[in-house]
């Protein structure tokens, strides 16, 4: 595995990947990695030549400074867990690095709806930071496919749009979320869960199962409303949103269609963390 830090060094490398016709996949990630991003490159290794996976927290996409703050850097580890992981090209840039005019986005991207839903709508810009990181690491790298988790379902609607907007060549590849055995959905913020919250925290993923199990038993306000005093009464302090919606549009879904897809999505905080989740299904599941 070859480390860069610097932009002008890994375009160098991947310049010569690229003259000998190899295919080129990309995992961008923030870091303090876990088994969900060794998946994806694993996922990345199986569909590409050779396999970048960029480490940066990415200061522009945090809404709310204490997380950034708290945000886990477990550079060394991030380091030997790569390598084992046979990734061919770890690039770690400094904040310098990646916004050496500065971290203003000059123009915002025309995301529409999709950034006003959900975590749009309780983490104000957040997808705007997102694009630019994506879409500047995606200059950088022009990698053949982009290979992004569904645990952040929205965060992948946004970059296909992303990549309709820019018309950039990447295609966009899915990995399935990579849950622990109780189902907590692997996540870098999982460490700050004290043991506690750790165990109470398993409520998130079967207020998920329960409402794919009933859907075609309940209608979506009560199962929306159940899950919410659910989660609130196991040990989560509030809950931000659990939405039913359309697995495309992400619009809230009010009566949804035989064979609809359709995807069951949430945010909460327990001790202080805020986790988030979600799950695809059908409506005749
Ligand atoms: P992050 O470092 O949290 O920004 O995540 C980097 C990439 O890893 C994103 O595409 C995430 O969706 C993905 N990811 C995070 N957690 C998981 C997981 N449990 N399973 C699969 N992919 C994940």
């Amino acid at each position: 595995m070859i480390l860069f830090k610097q932009i002008s060094q890994l375009q160098q490398a991947l310049a010569a990947a690229r003259n000998e016709n190899k295919s080129i996949g990309f995992v961008p990630t923030m870091g303090a990695l876990h088994q969900g991003h060794l998946s994806l490159i694993a996922q990345s290794k199986r569909e590409n030549d050779i396999t970048v996976c960029s480490i940066f927290v990415n200061p522009t996409q945090f809404n709310d400074p204490k997380d950034f703050e708290k945000y886990p850097i477990t550079t060394a580890q991030d380091i030997q867990l790569s390598e084992q992981a046979g990734l061919d090209i770890l690039f770690m840039p400094t904040v310098d690095e990646m916004y050496p005019n500065g971290q203003q986005l000059a123009t915002p991207y025309p995301l529409g709806r999709i950034e006003t839903l959900l975590e749009g709508a309780f983490r104000p810009g957040h997808f705007q930071g997102v694009c630019q990181v994506v879409h500047h690491l995606l200059n950088i790298v022009q990698p053949d496919a982009i290979v992004m988790g569904q645990k952040d379902y929205q965060q992948c609607m946004v970059i296909s749009k992303l990549l309709e907007i820019t018309g950039l060549p990447t295609q966009l590849k899915l990995g399935a979320t990579l849950r622990e055995t109780d189902g907590l959905a692997m996540s870098s913020r999982n460490v700050r869960l004290s043991p506690e919250a750790r165990q109470k925290a398993t409520a998130i993923y079967k207020s998920l199962t329960e409402i794919s199990q009933h859907i075609t038993k309940k209608d979506i306000i009560t199962l929306e409303e159940e899950a919410t005093s659910f989660l609130l009464k196991n040990g989560f302090d509030k809950v931000d949103y659990i939405s039913i919606a359309d697995a495309v549009t992400l619009e809230p879904v009010t009566k949804p269609v035989k064979d609809q897809q359709l995807v069951v999505l949430v945010a909460a905080f327990i001790d202080n963390v805020r986790l988030i989740d979600n799950l695809l299904f059908s409506f005749s599941s």
